[in-house]
């Protein structure tokens, strides 16, 4: 019995808690196991909105009227990316082992910000394991951030420490006088834009370099790029390139990068963020040739390795000059050599975050038990089932192929003289049929259906589904 003067959020009854907790777990996992019978997704009622806006509760509620109404109020109205027919942006689509492991995490509700403990091995580990995944040396350091996002704006704040010394920390951009400039392409994720106007450079400071026929960046106008900008007195400093863009799969010739960066002086980031992670296959690996070179990487395990979110991870070749763009000493975090406050630095000293959860738990759970082999096939899968989509466009009149498969995605559209129009319903009837959830994006100006398929679920009936559909609500637009 808890005493009466306890103010502990932990039950009175465990037996109790125990018993609804694997009510809870059938429940999730009933879920997983059955997810092919559900749409992928379906509107939202207004009444089930509205359950949303009610005002702060001030008594209890009973725990299992509180999972009755996530199995009723929230399960059914979830974005589908755990679905098999998921296929729209690039989302993961989670796995029961990594489930499993965010479950024990967060029982364990390890901090992992500082501090002597072995959760911080374990996230040591996989930073281990993805050195080696990229050749990257014993010295580099990294860690598990939110998503690439995260780590891209991460990448511009290293390199602009690296580009003007540790002093850029305390007296700021303006104080050296230089204008740093910054280089992608522009098929690179919108996070990179975002990446160089939050770090304080402006988004003027982003050159946005035209790609190529296969949808790389052009090698010729980025040298041209930065040789003019040169000349006008500005600083250029950093280059992100893609491997593996959103719109097109696309991955830049990323040794190309590495020499033209080499030979600058400028840090050379990847934006990997779904695409990276493709090295785990060994028949995609040699497409991503000159990873290895690269001064810092931004990838994702929540997408292509399927970890659920969020489970990003920022990687960088120079440990010393990752740590000297983010440590900070603070009383508070008085470092020992021994007792809970030794094992520094810690990963605090690696990024903006001082609370931290234990995202690497659920990695490192989803690797082990599935193995890299078994992972990378899975990728390889999934880019087959892009070249089996695309076969089924090419042979179909009724469809136009807007850009071929590279790597796992796909963009079509459906012909007709309205076509824009045509296409952007037939996506939200499709998103709304619940058989399939492709995205919508522009290629050489037409709204074209974007398949991305990255759902280890995900296999060729469900294409075969999309397909059909695509097409029998096409021919009803016609009607
Ligand atoms: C998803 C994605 C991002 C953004 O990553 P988040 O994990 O969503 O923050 C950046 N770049 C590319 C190429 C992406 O696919």
């Amino acid at each position: 019995m808890t005493s009466k003067d306890s103010h502990s959020l932990d039950p009175d009854d465990w037996q109790a808690l125990r018993a609804q907790g694997h009510l809870m777990l059938d429940d999730i996992v009933d879920y997983m196991a059955n997810l092919r019978q559900r749409p992928v997704w379906q509107p939202i009622p207004q009444h089930k909105r509205d359950i949303f806006t009610e005002p702060l509760p001030t008594a209890p509620t009973d725990l299992a009227a509180v999972h009755d109404s996530f199995m009723q109020d929230i399960l059914p109205y979830a974005a589908g990316n755990t679905h098999p027919g998921f296929m729209g942006w690039v989302q993961g689509g989670g796995n029961p082992v990594g489930m499993l492991a965010e479950m024990l995490a967060a029982g364990l509700n390890a901090n992992l910000g500082a501090r002597d403990q072995m959760p911080l091995e374990v996230e040591r580990q996989v930073l281990r394991w993805v050195r080696e995944l990229f050749g990257f040396p014993d010295t580099a350091t990294g860690l598990f951030v939110t998503g690439s996002s995260m780590a891209n704006l991460m990448s511009v704040l290293v390199a602009r420490t690296a580009a003007l010394g540790p002093q850029v920390r305390q007296h700021g951009l303006a104080a050296g006088g230089k204008r740093l400039t910054a280089y992608t392409s522009a098929g690179a994720h919108g996070c990179i834009a975002q990446a160089v106007d939050l770090s304080g450079l402006g988004f003027d400071a982003l050159r946005v370099i035209p790609m190529n026929a296969q949808h790389q960046i052009d090698l010729a106008a980025l040298q041209r790029t930065i040789a003019a900008d040169r000349q006008q007195g500005f600083t250029p400093f950093f280059i992100a390139g893609s491997a593996g863009t959103v719109n097109h799969g696309a991955i830049d010739d990323l040794n190309a990068l590495a020499d033209i960066a080499a030979s600058e002086g400028l840090w050379f980031h990847i934006d990997g963020a779904y695409g990276a992670l493709a090295m785990l296959s060994g028949e995609i690996a040699p497409r991503l040739q000159g990873i290895e070179r690269a001064d810092s990487i931004a990838f994702d395990f929540h997408k292509w390795m399927q970890v659920p979110y969020d489970a990003g991870f920022f990687l960088v070749r120079d440990g010393t000059l990752h740590h000297d763009a983010f440590a900070s000493p603070a009383a508070y975090l008085r470092r020992e050599a021994r007792g809970l406050a030794a094992g520094s630095p810690w990963p605090c000293d690696f990024g903006p975050d001082l609370s931290r959860g234990f995202r690497a738990l659920k990695t490192w759970f989803t690797i082990k038990v599935y193995g890299a082999e078994k992972l990378g096939r899975m990728i390889a899968g999934t880019c087959a089932l892009a070249q089996y989509l695309q076969q089924k466009i090419e042979a179909e009149p009724k469809l136009e192929l807007l850009s071929p498969a590279s790597l796992n995605i796909v963009c079509f559209r459906y012909r007709s003289a309205d076509s824009d129009r045509v296409n952007a319903d037939l996506i939200a009837d499709l998103h709304e049929s619940g058989i399939a959830a492709p995205s919508a994006t522009t290629v050489n100006g037409c709204l074209a259906i974007r398949v991305a398929v990255v759902n280890h679920r995900t296999e060729q009936r469900d294409i075969d589904a999309l397909f059909d559909a695509v097409i029998s609500l096409g021919d009803a637009a016609m009607q």
